[in-house]
């Protein structure tokens, strides 16, 4: 189910361009437009929800899915030396975007 207000959803649905890295039926990979990082892309279920204080069976489902997927996305974009996995869940990690949201940060020896 996607969300016609929700960026990342309109992401997914083509309506704002991106520059993807990977797609398949449940999930997409892209690019940050601010990369935090030399590599810096977000990996989204194609279910939309919010936040991953929601988060349910059929949820974790979906990032069960993603986490699955992300070492050979990440080995693919030239991450063989390493990366990070973020979440970040509401205003105090700074949530700006509420369609829940791996971001994956490498490419360079990451400071924390
Ligand atoms: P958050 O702070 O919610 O965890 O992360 C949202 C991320 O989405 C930020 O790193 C931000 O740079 C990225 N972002 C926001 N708008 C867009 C956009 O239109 N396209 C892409 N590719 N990334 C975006
Ligand atoms: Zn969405």
């Amino acid at each position: 189910m996607l969300d016609k207000d929700c960026l990342f959803c309109k992401i997914i649905r083509g309506e704002i361009p991106s520059a993807k890295v990977y797609e398949d039926e449940k999930m997409l990979v892209f690019k940050d437009i601010e990369p935090k990082a030399k590599v810096h892309l977000l990996a989204i279920p194609k279910n939309h929800f919010k936040l991953l204080s929601e988060m349910d069976e059929d949820r974790a489902e979906d990032l069960k899915y993603i986490l699955k997927k992300i070492p050979q996305i990440a080995k693919e974009n030239g991450l063989e030396n390493g990366y990070r996995l973020i979440i970040n869940q509401g205003d105090d990690a700074g949530q700006t975007v509420f369609h829940l949201h791996v971001h994956i940060l490498g490419g360079e020896v990451l400071g924390w």
